[in-house]
């Protein structure tokens, strides 16, 4: 699916085993999980590689490599969410520093970054980063860090990460990429400029909707130190478990997400010719506004999508009524299939007014597309469409 790159291991090769057959007590093949949150001195003054389990734990030290190589950066800190991976960004800022960041970004993104402005700790900026003279206007305020969510949660937006990062590096502002909605294995935000990839691998990374937990990858040593260091100063690092059940995860991360973004396809066209249907928003198709920013930039379109009911709100109850197969959920990127309906749920905290700015509709629904059958899926969606 990927490519090599230099003399590291393919992606593919990585998540399936990296850390596999590591033991030096036993040599078991799946890492151990190391539970213990402190660990005994050698002696007097003289630590062994590890000391105490806020700062560093060997079961996440292993899944912070892995993550590190899959997106190419020098190192990661695992958090114990995604929100803490952002905030973990936010919160080394100093008082007054600006972040920019779309205004159509995930809500619980937008409530943390709103919350930590109206204390007066940061100042904040949302724009729509798909209109570029608006993106390069707001760099004149010279942003500390640019929050870029690609593609942006619920709406599918695709902004070029490439040309964006080299914008806001040139006005001397970092650049933070959500990547949690494709994963390392569709796209990578450092090799396209960006100085951090962040996650919540509460998503795709973990992939089994069973853990809560996030990662930053850094693309220099240097960020990453600092990063591991803020993270020990807060104690936002991720608990041993959730990292083992996350690497877990990992292994299956690829032959996942290729046949869950089949499975999306298949159904991005089957509801864009559906009567029922006003509207589908999924990269993948090539209506899509950012089809062909999207074709360049990712090794594939997701298994994220989503579609307004002509219907409306009304249009909404009766179909959440009746279909099956997805579930009514928050939260994406596990094997099983979830339906969403933003207005009322992962974006109700935004309020109307910012919704309708940002284009959320109360007649949009999202789909994380799972694992199951593809022609289960499709006669799941038509008995919610039928009842429209
Ligand atoms: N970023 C994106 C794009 C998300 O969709 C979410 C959660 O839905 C988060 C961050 C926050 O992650 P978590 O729920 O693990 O805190």
């Amino acid at each position: 699916m990927t490519d090599k790159r230099d003399d590291q291991p393919a992606p593919e090769t990585i998540a399936a085993a990296h850390g596999v057959a590591s033991d030096p007590s036993f040599g078991a093949v799946a890492p151990p999980i190391y539970l213990s949150s402190t660990y005994e001195f050698a002696g007097y003054d003289t630590a062994r590689a590890y000391d105490y389990g806020r700062l560093a734990n060997p079961t996440r030290d292993l899944l912070s490599d892995a993550l590190a190589k899959l997106e190419g950066g020098a190192g990661a800190v695992v958090t114990s969410s995604g929100m803490a991976a952002i905030d973990l960004l936010v919160g080394q800022l100093r008082q007054g520093d600006l972040v920019l960041a779309p205004h159509d970004c995930y809500g619980g993104t937008i409530r943390l970054l709103k919350a930590r402005a109206d204390r007066g700790q940061i100042a904040l900026r949302l724009v729509d980063q798909t209109d570029r003279a608006v993106f390069a206007q707001a760099l004149e305020e010279e942003p500390a860090l640019v929050l870029i969510e690609t593609p942006s949660n619920p709406l599918m937006r695709v902004v070029d990460v490439a040309a964006l990062a080299a914008l806001a590096r040139e006005a001397g502002a970092e650049v933070a990429v959500d990547n949690t909605f494709l994963s390392p294995a569709l796209q990578r935000p450092i090799a396209l400029g960006a100085d951090y990839a962040i996650h919540s691998t509460t998503k795709f990374l973990n992939g089994h909707s069973d853990v809560i937990a996030g990662a930053v990858v850094a693309g220099t040593k240097a960020q990453a130190d600092q990063l591991r260091a803020w993270a020990n100063v807060v104690g936002s690092s991720g608990s041993p478990f959730d990292a083992w059940l996350t690497l877990r995860g990992l292994r299956t991360l690829f032959p996942r997400i290729e046949r869950q973004q089949a499975n999306a396809m298949a159904i991005a066209r089957h509801l864009d010719a559906h009567p029922a249907v006003a509207r589908v928003y999924y990269p993948g198709l090539p209506s899509h506004p950012n089809h062909a920013v999207a074709t360049r930039q990712q090794r594939g379109f997701g298994a994220m999508l989503s579609f307004d009911l002509a219907g409306g709100a009304e249009a909404v109850k009766r179909f959440i009524g009746a279909v099956r197969t997805f579930t009514l959920a928050e939260s994406l990127g596990g094997v099983e299939s979830l339906v969403a309906h933003p207005a009322t749920m992962t974006h109700a905290d935004m309020g109307e007014d910012a919704r309708r700015v940002a284009g959320i509709g109360d007649g949009l629904l999202r789909l994380s597309v799972g694992l199951e059958n593809e022609a289960d899926l499709l006669a799941g969606l038509d008995l919610g469409l039928a009842a429209c």
